[in-house]
């Protein structure tokens, strides 16, 4: 059957209460919706896609929500992808306020609608960040704060220099975005999730949440909170319910949106985020609760402890990236709040899947233009999916900075390609680091090295004719020769 017609009687059948969860689980996993997802991550910089994989685009996202908001399972797109093909989408259809459907019932409209706003995102810090080798072309820091000193000139004519100024960082928390209401006295009035932002409409999910208290404000308040559960909970969770998570808002959000409260309601943990009083208008103040976690206070240029603490400051429950918030409130006023965000914060959101390895072996291949080029074997990890081991270290400079020896701990980054990197949980030993090598790996000459450079000049080498031979191609315009098809030709 066509994938459109199949995601269009999916979506339909959602909406009529038609089709169960667990039969909606795992159908985004097949191969036919599962090659188009891949298809739209290849061709996320194409503009120019026709406009029935646009509408098959915009389905996608819609069942991929449904399947995350109401039984967390796992949707088999990674949340960064789902950021990625969302942007994607806003930008080919034009429509900047996309938020996909979720035709739950039950919906009840918010007491503070300010508190379901989202933050900005960007996904670099910089030339330092990790993220800028593995992202090169998504917001940056330096884009977002040009941006926001341009928008205060306008305003004010005033230059305002952004990295000068102190910011809080916190822990940006990956769980299930929600909305507590409180009475004067404290008293939990209502638990909402954060529901459909243009209509206003929200699942209450206060049965979750009898008896919690608030503050005292002797005023009635509203708290956007990140539902949690922790890290720990996780294997106990799915051993003792028999269920599969990869991580644990898929638990939270099973439990929250679960009909009955019963013991699980236990593992939620209310990480308390932004506050509004009654009468304060739309004024978001930070929850005193926030200082209870780690945090840093910096100046914005410091963007070295804010990437070291982005790192280290997960603390037992997941998270994908961190915070930023402009402490001073002359600031704030003068970036103020548009379409629902605040522009005196911003998420620095980690795009790639990261884990930790331990190094295997080095290989050394010849690349395309006869340089040696250093590949690390690793114990195979899995990322986005993806069964890693083999990481090219781009260049014999990387190789000779890192020296990396048999059974060092690194990190291995994924977005498009794995990436290697060492941070502080990294261990290297600095023993028995591998040595260059001396002869080359295609025909056994002795390499030529010059500098960082490494290369066969042997006119023997199988390796070094094919490069030729591709050299010869291109100075005569032949078009669509790759280095491969040479190979292949040349190994006939
Ligand atoms: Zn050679």
């Amino acid at each position: 059957m066509d994938t459109n017609l199949k995601l269009q009687q999916a979506l339909t059948r959602l909406e009529t209460g038609d089709i169960s969860v667990s039969k909606l689980e795992g159908f985004l996993s097949e191969p036919s919706i599962s090659n188009d997802i891949k298809w739209f991550l290849k061709h996320i910089d194409d503009e120019t896609i026709p406009i029935e994989q646009i509408d098959k685009l915009r389905m996608i996202l819609d069942v991929a929500m449904y399947i995350y908001d109401v039984s967390g399972a796992d949707t088999g797109i990674s949340d960064s992808d789902y950021d990625k093909l969302s942007e994607f989408y806003q930008r080919i259809s034009k429509d900047y306020h996309f938020t996909p459907r979720n035709p739950s019932s039950s919906k009840v409209p918010h007491s503070y609608p300010v508190l379901r706003g989202t933050l900005q995102k960007i996904y670099s810090l910089g030339k330092q960040d990790i993220s800028n080798k593995v992202n090169s072309h998504r917001a940056t820091l330096e884009e977002w704060v040009k941006q926001k000193e341009n928008y205060i000139f306008s305003n004010t004519g005033k230059h305002v220099n952004l990295f000068d100024e102190f910011v809080y960082v916190f822990p940006k928390w990956d769980g299930c975005s929600c909305i507590f209401e409180f009475d004067e006295h404290g008293n939990l009035l209502r638990a909402l999730t954060r529901g459909d932002v243009s209509l206003n409409l929200a699942q209450d999910i206060t049965h979750h949440f009898k008896g919690i208290r608030g503050h005292d404000y002797g005023v009635p308040y509203g708290e956007k909170t990140e539902i949690m559960v922790r890290d720990t909970d996780l294997d106990d969770y799915n051993a003792k319910y028999g269920k599969d998570y990869k991580q644990t808002r898929s638990i939270a959000s099973a439990i929250i949106n679960s009909k009955d409260s019963d013991e699980r309601d236990n593992l939620l943990v209310r990480k308390m985020l932004r506050e509004i009083r009654k009468g304060e208008g739309d004024i978001e103040r930070l929850c005193p609760e926030v200082f209870d976690d780690p945090y840093i206070k910096c100046q914005l240029r410091d963007i070295d402890k804010i990437i070291d603490f982005s790192i280290d400051h997960q603390n037992g429950f997941r998270c994908d990236g961190s915070v930023i918030y402009f402490i001073d409130q002359k600031i704030q006023s003068l970036l103020g709040r548009h379409d629902d965000r605040n522009w005196f914060e911003v998420a620095y959101k980690f795009t790639e899947e990261y884990t930790y390895s331990h190094v295997v072996d080095m290989h050394f291949q010849m690349g395309p233009m006869g340089r040696l080029t250093p590949v690390v074997e690793v114990e195979p990890v899995k990322l986005k999916g993806n069964i890693i081991s083999r990481i090219s270290l781009g260049s014999m400079a990387r190789f000779r900075a890192l020296q990396l020896s048999k059974g060092d701990k690194v990190k291995i980054l994924y977005d498009i390609v794995p990436y290697l990197d060492i941070d502080k949980k990294c261990n290297i030993s600095h023993e028995d680091s591998f040595p260059e090598p001396r002869y080359c790996p295609e025909c056994g000459s002795i390499l030529h090295r010059d500098g960082d450079v490494v290369s066969c000049q042997s006119k023997d080498c199988p390796w070094v004719q094919k490069g030729q031979i591709v050299n010869y191609l291109m100075k005569r315009n032949v078009v669509g020769i790759s280095f491969m098809t040479v190979g292949t030709l040349y190994d006939l």
